[in-house]
């Protein structure tokens, strides 16, 4: 064990990369730079990472902001239940502990939208404390250097992994270990193509002696992916256009869009305007479509969001269903839209 911690030390004081939040330990910024980089790349995140520094430089700051600001400074970024999961836990730190983050893992653990992985990178990092952060990099080089096939996406599996983990981290810096480990799973012993000629490890790892680095680790659950298909109508009257925001328990909850009719299939144009909800948002007599967008792709980690854009324009005045704002061309940039509508937005609102 010391060898491979020594190794993968050592690996790290040479390779680490130079980022911001490795020149603190203080646990909001750890926090932050956390919930930022799950299922993000690190240079996607970094940018979110200095605008979220800057605009909100203290917890207390972010508690106080509007969920619609955070939800704005949080728009490309996706999974935006960790926006609104990071200004709750802002405001109920500053509610209940004094806008000071705590330090105790129980504590930590017991916050909205912290789980075991975060809460031990912040109480490693921020208060020395040893407890190992268990990520998909950890798993992916515990698994292979030490050849275990137990699962890692059942519970008795992971229990293996963080028992290891745990194990490796006494005596250590904690904070640097998690790192270091986390970091050569992300650069050196990577999913798809590990370095494993050049890794100072291969010489002990498991894997790559007996051939095994693309049967580890194992997973058992196969993802499905749920296909869907947005019509969505840009309906614009001299300067308004007119938005929705979206309430249900489902992706992009209280981010804003154009009024949308989710059909189960890519249904055709001529049966689309034949729906009773077309007709609430426009009359036959009363508007001219511009352009219909092909179907385009967006990709969710498990959803294909298959979506089109209907472009109209009202000739008279039209009650719209009251769900519905009214807003101002110019102003429409100060919505927090999903990603696949921002570009649009930009392509079409600005060069009007
Ligand atoms: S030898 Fe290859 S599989 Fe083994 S730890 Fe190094 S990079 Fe990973």
């Amino acid at each position: 064990m010391d060898n491979f911690n020594s190794l993968i030390h050592h690996w790290y004081s040479v390779y680490k990369r130079d980022l911001p939040w490795r020149d603190t330990q203080n646990p909001y910024y750890i926090w932050l730079s956390e919930i930022i980089l799950q299922q993000t790349r690190i240079d996607q995140g970094m940018a979110y990472y200095m605008s979220f520094t800057e605009e909100f430089p203290t917890i207390s700051d972010l508690a106080s902001a509007s969920e619609d600001k955070v939800l704005k400074l949080w728009q490309g970024l996706g999974y935006y239940s960790r926006a609104r999961n990071l200004h709750f836990t802002a405001k109920y730190i500053a509610e209940h502990f004094d806008g000071k983050f705590p330090d105790e893992y129980r504590l930590i653990l017991s916050l909205k939208g912290i789980g075991e992985y975060t809460a031990a990178a912040i109480v490693s990092i921020s208060y020395n404390q040893e407890y190992p952060a268990v990520d998909g990099n950890v798993f992916r080089v515990l698994s292979r250097f030490y050849g275990i096939y137990d699962p890692i996406d059942t519970s008795a599996g992971k229990k293996i992994f963080v028992k290891l983990a745990a194990e490796l981290i006494k005596g250590t810096d904690p904070g640097m270990h998690n790192q270091a480990l986390m970091e050569f799973g992300a650069l050196q012993c990577t999913p798809q193509k590990p370095d494993c000629l050049r890794c100072p490890l291969s010489e002990r790892c498991y894997a790559f002696a007996n051939k095994k680095v693309a049967d580890l680790p194992v997973k058992l659950k196969k993802t499905t992916q749920r296909h869907r298909y947005f019509n969505y109508f840009d309906i614009s009257h001299s300067d308004s256009v007119w938005l929705k925001k979206r309430v249900e328990k489902d992706i992009w909850k209280n981010l804003f869009e154009f009024p949308m009719i989710e059909t189960s299939v890519a249904t055709g144009f001529e049966e689309l305007m034949a729906m009773s909800e077309v007709n609430q948002l426009m009359d036959a007599d009363n508007s001219v479509v511009e352009k219909i967008t092909d179907w385009k792709i967006h990709l969710l980690t498990h959803q294909k969001i298959n979506y089109r854009i209907i472009k109209v324009c009202l000739l008279q005045e039209k009650e719209m269903p009251i769900e519905l704002i009214r807003v101002n061309k110019k102003d429409i940039f100060n919505f927090a839209v999903p990603k696949l509508l921002e570009t649009y937005l930009i392509r079409n609102i600005e060069n009007g």
